[in-house]
């Protein structure tokens, strides 16, 4: 692993505010403590709250199919993210995952991965295979554990100089095999679970640090660890063996040579049928043939078919691509929400405002009571719902690129009840001043997840604009 960079001006030579005090008197120091303490308690909290990290669902099984998925993709021209979605939904895909995290044959060093693994796999969700480890090993290392990179990283596992210092070996004892792979293990182990199984992130982490990862909100852009990225499942491939993997990809050249034929089959066919069970955003994505072609395809693919496993394979999709991240969260990639209200309904409260006892968790618009609400996107109306303290009554949708967006002091429109499909724009809704409000508005959330309290975001991010 490269050295991170680390800022030699990052040294306190002098605190200008302890400077200030010392030249006033004892009172206003006081007072300015109590401030700062009152501040800290009141503020710090929320600063500090930590953002839940972007995923994608890569896993470390995937990532090792990624280049099967891309060649079937070009070759019959299906999305590989749509492959995938299918490959992962699959009644075979547990059968072929086993067969490429089991052990590895022929590796050197074999025993020792695999006594480490049996260490540090141990009641960890997310499990790293020696498939992976080797993997990592041949690109650190070529299997040279008496290799010293210019940054200093030892060993078979290019171990940082801190991380052998973490187990109290000095260089020498770090670049004992053993000793160097059950640390390098024990890294990937705590990087996989940490970044939940995203098989790209781990290794985003072990090459530049997991600080950057977080820093970068996924892959850094630096050449060497975009490249590492792609490069380390390549190799775990090789390791897995080709005996093992010849079924998946026949299962896979067979998938998308089917889904061709279905697609071609079904041009034009059933757009409208799709447009309303997936909504005009998904199928102008993936193509209403495509998707189509999947309503279509043998249930030896599928499984279960119908529409909402079509739903469920493109969402699934959507987050293979980084579309939308792991539990349906979505990433912020320019605002796509419709405006929820008349455009001349100002803006009366912001995103994160102070309220008594609480941050403001949504926008508020304020215009005449039964103006009508909007539906934000696409989507599944899921909560019509009374709230007497608070919202007076509210509105909740699933959209279908995964956010969730709220309507409150609303009361449904029509025939809007829970379970009813909507189109973005439609009405769906009628302000009333019920519940906790001073005049009658919308109060519109917007959430990337499905717990408000941790996946509410700034909607004024998510809209278009007026
Ligand atoms: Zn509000």
């Amino acid at each position: 692993m490269p050295m991170l960079p680390t800022n030699p001006n990052n040294r306190k030579d002098r605190d200008p505010l302890l400077v200030l005090l010392m030249g006033m008197g004892a009172l206003p120091t006081l007072l300015i403590l109590l401030l700062i303490t009152f501040t800290i308690f009141m503020v710090v909290p929320f600063i500090n709250k930590p953002e839940a990290l972007p995923e994608d669902g890569t896993t470390t099984t995937m990532s090792m199919f990624r280049d099967y998925y891309e060649e079937a993709a070009a070759k019959y021209n299906i999305p590989w993210e749509i492959l995938a979605a299918i490959h992962a939904k699959s009644p075979q895909y547990t059968s072929h995952a086993s067969k490429v995290s089991g052990t590895v044959p022929n590796v050197k060093y074999k025993e020792y991965i695999e006594s480490s693994l049996y260490r540090w796999n141990k009641d960890r969700k997310y499990q790293v295979t020696p498939a992976l480890v080797a993997a990592v090993m041949e690109q650190e290392s070529n299997f040279n554990p008496n290799v010293v990179s210019s940054a200093g990283a030892v060993g078979l596992m290019q171990l940082m100089p801190s991380n052998c210092q973490a187990r109290k070996w000095t260089i020498q004892d770090c670049k004992i095999p053993v000793n160097n792979i059950d640390r390098g293990v024990e890294l990937l182990v705590n990087h996989l679970n940490n970044f939940n199984g995203n098989i790209k992130y781990t290794l985003a982490a072990y090459n530049a640090g997991a600080g950057n990862v977080k820093r970068y909100d996924g892959v850094p852009p630096f050449q060497e660890t975009q490249n590492y990225v792609k490069k380390v499942p390549q190799r775990m491939s090789k390791f897995a063996g080709e005996t093992n993997l010849a079924p998946v990809k026949d299962y896979i050249f067979d998938l998308a040579q089917t889904l061709q034929e279905e697609a071609d089959s079904q041009k034009g066919i059933c757009k409208k049928d799709a447009t309303q069970k997936l909504g005009e955003e998904t199928v102008s994505t993936y193509g209403d043939n495509v998707i189509c072609g999947i309503y279509k395809l043998d249930s030896k693919f599928t499984g279960d078919g119908g529409w909402d496993y079509v739903n469920e394979v493109a969402s699934q999709a959507n987050l293979f691509t980084g579309r939308v991240t792991i539990d349906g969260n979505v990433k912020y990639t320019g605002g796509t929400l419709a405006w929820p209200l008349a455009p001349n309904c100002p803006i009366t409260g912001r995103w994160n405002e102070r309220r008594p006892g609480h941050f403001h968790r949504g926008l508020d618009l304020a215009c005449a009571e039964n103006t009508l609400v909007r539906a934000a996107g696409d989507g599944v109306i899921y909560i019509d719902k009374d709230n007497p303290g608070g919202f007076g009554h509210y509105l909740g949708i699933k959209h279908s690129n995964g956010l969730i967006s709220w309507y409150g002091h609303t009361i449904p429109y029509g025939s809007v009840r829970v379970g009813t499909k909507v189109t973005k724009g439609q009405y769906i809704g009628l302000i009333r001043k019920i519940g906790r409000s001073t005049g009658p508005h919308l109060h519109f959330e917007v959430h990337i997840g499905l717990n408000p309290s941790s996946d509410a975001r700034d909607p004024l991010l998510f809209l278009q604009k007026k």
